[in-house]
């Protein structure tokens, strides 16, 4: 594990969730895991609001996504961030690389890159649009670029980034793609420790090579792993859409630290929330998480 020592400098992490519905349990388990690491490292913990994809917003989500934080006694430091009210900013970050030559229009549409989408952009439109009519922004990737970084839970990784794919940073509906987004918002905030859900590990060689691009600074990331069903199986949907019941905040922490490979002692279950993470913090072991991608929800 990379060593990340109390009181080695500051530390400002964040959660990100998308106000698409209520939080979840895989969303409490990535909200307990950065909110944790964070304190446990006496550093801030930010939360902003990933709510560039309008079409997928549900009205009303954001603001309950913030009182089932505090039902949960994960409070955070300062203003809550809203990546609506930040769009000149990607604005910018995407004329910065326009003018480095390191985008392309792209007119492909789902359709015609068919299953290609799973395996990466083919490069179809690299040397201009292939088609009238709207187009995404692509940021150019490098022929043959790998990437690595050490991960602070699943240690040292390394990703193709050719194979990968030239990934959209504007969409063709002229919405930032998150993986710009995400890489100028952690840079703004002075993120130094992302600390969120595995599922976003591939996408992590993105943000490294679009920092760079855009010299910002590579935050240390740990990914926590992603709840998984019984048999190992991807969580099922119905299990997915149940939000978390703020009514029983010491129940949803221990289940979410117990996904976490953490012990809570089983007294904790009657305490309010502030209790269960204050055990939490004192007693975090990141190190049960080594290697770990995956915590399968118990056998019920
Ligand atoms: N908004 C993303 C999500 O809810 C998380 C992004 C991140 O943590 O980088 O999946």
């Amino acid at each position: 594990m990379q060593a990340l020592e109390r009181g080695e400098g500051p530390y400002v992490g964040r959660f990100a969730p998308s106000p698409t519905g209520n939080l979840h349990l895989g969303s409490l388990v990535a909200a307990v895991g950065s909110f944790v690491d964070a304190r446990h490292h006496s550093g801030r913990w930010l939360v902003r609001m990933e709510d560039l994809d309008t079409p997928r917003v549900v009205p009303g989500s954001a603001s309950a996504i913030l009182r089932t934080l505090e039902a949960f006694g994960l409070t955070w430091d300062g203003e809550v961030e809203y990546q609506s009210r930040r769009l000149e900013r990607y604005v910018s970050a995407l004329e910065a690389l326009r003018a480095r030559g390191l985008t392309f229009e792209c007119s492909c549409t789902r359709r015609e890159l068919g299953a290609n989408t799973e395996r990466g952009y083919p490069g179809t439109c690299r040397s201009g649009p292939r088609h009238p009519g709207p187009t995404a922004t692509r940021f150019r990737v490098p022929d043959e670029r790998t990437v690595e970084f050490v991960d602070r839970f699943q240690g040292a990784c390394r990703f193709d980034l050719a194979a990968a794919g030239d990934v959209i940073i504007r969409r063709r509906d002229g919405i930032f793609a998150y993986q710009l987004a995400v890489v100028v918002d952690d840079a703004d905030q002075g993120i130094t420790d992302v600390v969120r859900g595995a599922d976003l590990l591939p996408s992590t060689a993105w943000q490294i090579a679009l920092q760079e691009a855009l010299g910002l600074p590579t935050p240390r990331y740990g990914h926590l792993p992603v709840v998984v069903e019984p048999d190992g199986s991807k969580l099922a949907k119905s299990r997915r859409s149940v939000p978390v019941d703020p009514a029983n905040p010491a129940e949803g922490l221990i289940q979410a630290l117990t996904l976490l490979r953490q012990t809570p002692p089983p007294a904790l279950a009657g305490e309010p929330p502030a209790v269960v993470l204050d055990w939490a913090i004192r007693n975090w072991r990141p190190d049960r998480l080594q290697g770990v991608l995956e915590t399968p929800l118990p056998v019920v």
